[in-house]
């Protein structure tokens, strides 16, 4: 079993590659992201309390995203658990730390997604995912086999983020740069990181994060 972080800006491939990894490997997806998504499309109390902000591209609290991983973490991942957009910042790694100690677990890679921002401005506006199994396409890099059905599942249900648009993306890569990059200094110091070319084709990346998870 293997617990790893996907690290990288909005639009690196984290969740690309950790639906991959689900299928392969029967590891379980964590996103911080679709958690949230999901609290705003039912309309719960947290979900209005974080509406704005993720429409702005700022960060949410550390509390809020730490109480999430902490329930979600409490069901258990046979396969391991892949950690997609969260830790965000230095204080929610250490909580992450501290919940994987507190239950005997161990944190097994920290895989940094490495993209140019010219390429970001692209991939996020391209993007467009499942409404009902959440695969992850591209207009143009990944597109469905029939236009407007979802090659995983067959839904018609197709969505696109209303935060991704080139505005709001420039607060979410300052987001990114000002509290998220430190985290590669602190998991290198801890010798738990490992970098791959996010650029490269997906099966390429694909590869790429296998060796990384097959290495130890
Ligand atoms: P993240 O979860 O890091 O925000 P996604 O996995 O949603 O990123 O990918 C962002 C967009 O880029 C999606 O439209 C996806 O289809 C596309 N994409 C992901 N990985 C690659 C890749 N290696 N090459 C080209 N396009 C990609
Ligand atoms: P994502 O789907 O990972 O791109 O996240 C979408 C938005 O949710 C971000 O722009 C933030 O507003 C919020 N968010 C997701 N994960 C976190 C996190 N770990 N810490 C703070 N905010 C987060």
């Amino acid at each position: 079993m293997k617990n790893i972080i996907l690290l990288g800006p909005p639009g690196a491939g984290k969740g690309t590659q950790a639906k991959r990894l689900e299928e392969a490997r029967g590891m379980v997806q964590l996103s911080t992201g679709d958690m949230l998504k999901e609290a705003i499309a039912k309309g719960t109390d947290l979900g209005r309390r974080v509406e704005g902000i993720m429409a702005r591209g700022e960060l949410v609290t550390d509390e809020i995203v730490i109480g999430l991983i902490e329930a979600r973490m409490s069901d258990g991942a046979r396969g391991g658990f892949i950690f997609d957009g969260f830790p965000r910042t230095l204080k929610q790694a250490d909580a992450l730390g501290e919940l994987l100690s507190r239950t005997g677990q161990s944190l097994d890679a920290v895989i940094e997604m490495q993209v140019d921002d010219a390429a970001l401005v692209a991939r996020v506006t391209g993007r467009f995912t499942c409404g009902n199994c959440g695969a992850v396409y591209h207009d143009v890099t990944h597109p469905t086999r029939v236009a407007g059905v979802c090659d995983a599942c067959g839904s018609t249900n197709m969505k696109r983020r209303a935060d991704d648009n080139e505005e709001t993306l420039k607060t979410r890569l300052m987001e990114y740069y000002k509290k998220t990059s430190p985290l590669i200094g602190y998991y290198h110091a801890k010798g738990q990181l490992s970098a791959v070319d996010g650029l490269a084709d997906v099966e390429v990346v694909a590869d790429a994060i296998a060796k990384v998870l097959d290495k130890g």
